[in-house]
């Protein structure tokens, strides 16, 4: 607290990041960083452009990876947002499109940066409970809402919702913005981009930090109605003309072209993250099955702080969560097979 502070400031409870940790030798199973490296064409488009451009703006639209995501996804240029990592872009979701008065409607265990952008930004966020499965239950989101957000797959469960969910939910709320947050969606779901051309109130979210392995570059993006993208960028551009440097829109756009390595290194991640499943059940875990870069798994007999503090010893870190419901589950990113096998040796030493 400080006399120097805007008042607003005493209250926010910011986001805290699962943590980067400076030693070497750890196998680090907690953000949900991609185990494989981007594609080679991405730092070859990078480093192609470490110039003297440099000195000048880059493109204050990045039209050219506007073009190329719209491209990619069938879509126009005018339903693409782009911004500074896919936080970024849900910010200005919140600012732009859910600030109407009432609650946001969000599951009770969903991704944790959501209510901090209602603290932000003043607006009451409406938790719903999950189902005893962990699943979100389409239904339940209804009734007055100023806007409906939640991660698909959901973010800590890894449980993916059909889009025919998604629908129930988009046809009961025909006069709320529903935002679909796909950061995982490339692990194994159906995007629900396809819908935008029926669901002017649909905004999809993506990011490249977790599929297309460029957490570092800071890269996000956004597909909807262009109205609904009108408002993002009246937003962005009254905060940041340029949250997208030179370096990022190229290497954006490379990371899209390359669809091979995408496609390989996604497929690489879905087989670990089965075979991990797998090793996770035979040593008495419960898994909840997962359509994600991770899964959330309780062990039948040991506490999860436990698990976690004993396998930080053995310098192998995952997230665990002290929320309700979920305490006694860590959250493990999927890793190369060596990594998993790692993590499955050191919790054989706990177990
Ligand atoms: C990782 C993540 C994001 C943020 O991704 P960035 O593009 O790196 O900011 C957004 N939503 C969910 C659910 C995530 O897990």
């Amino acid at each position: 607290m400080s006399r120097f502070w805007s008042p607003f400031v005493n209250d926010l409870v910011p986001y805290v990041p699962g943590e980067q940790p400076k030693l070497d030798n750890l196998i680090k199973l907690n953000t949900n960083e991609n185990p494989y490296g981007p594609s080679p064409r991405v730092v070859e488009a990078i480093r192609a452009q470490l110039d003297d451009s440099l000195r000048l703006y880059p493109a204050p639209n990045a039209d050219q990876l506007k073009d190329t995501i719209a491209s990619y996804y069938g879509v126009t240029a005018a339903e693409v947002f782009v911004g500074n990592g896919s936080d970024e872009v849900l910010a200005h979701i919140f600012h732009a499109l859910f600030q109407h008065g009432k609650p946001v409607l969000m599951p009770d265990i969903s991704y944790s940066f959501y209510p901090v952008y209602c603290g932000l930004y003043g607006i009451e966020a409406q938790t719903l409970p999950l189902a005893e499965d962990f699943s979100i239950r389409p239904a339940d989101y209804r009734g007055e809402n100023g806007g409906i957000i939640f991660p698909n797959p959901n973010a800590p469960t890894g449980m993916l919702m059909p889009l025919a969910g998604i629908e129930q939910i988009l046809q009961a709320n025909p006069d709320s913005v529903v935002v679909v947050d796909e950061a995982y969606i490339d692990f194994g779901g159906e995007t629900a981009i396809a819908l935008v051309n029926r669901y002017p109130n649909l905004l999809v979210t993506q990011t490249l930090s977790k599929s297309r392995s460029l957490a570092g570059l800071r890269v996000g993006l956004a597909v909807g109605h262009a109205d609904l993208i009108e408002a993002l960028e009246r937003v962005k551009n009254s905060f940041n003309s340029y949250p997208l440097d030179r370096l990022a829109i190229v290497g954006a756009v490379a990371a899209f072209e390359d669809q091979a390595y995408f496609q390989q290194t996604c497929q690489a991640v879905i087989n670990s993250r089965d075979a991990l499943s797998q090793g996770l059940q035979e040593r008495g875990f419960q898994v909840l099955p997962s359509a994600a870069n991770f899964v959330l798994a309780r062990h039948g007999e040991r506490d999860a702080d436990e698990l976690a503090a004993g396998l930080r010893a053995q310098k192998v870190i995952v997230r665990h969560f002290r929320a309700p419901r979920i305490e006694q589950f860590l959250r493990i990113t999927v890793g190369t097979p060596e990594q998993n096998q790692a993590l499955l040796r050191a919790l054989d030493a706990l177990l």
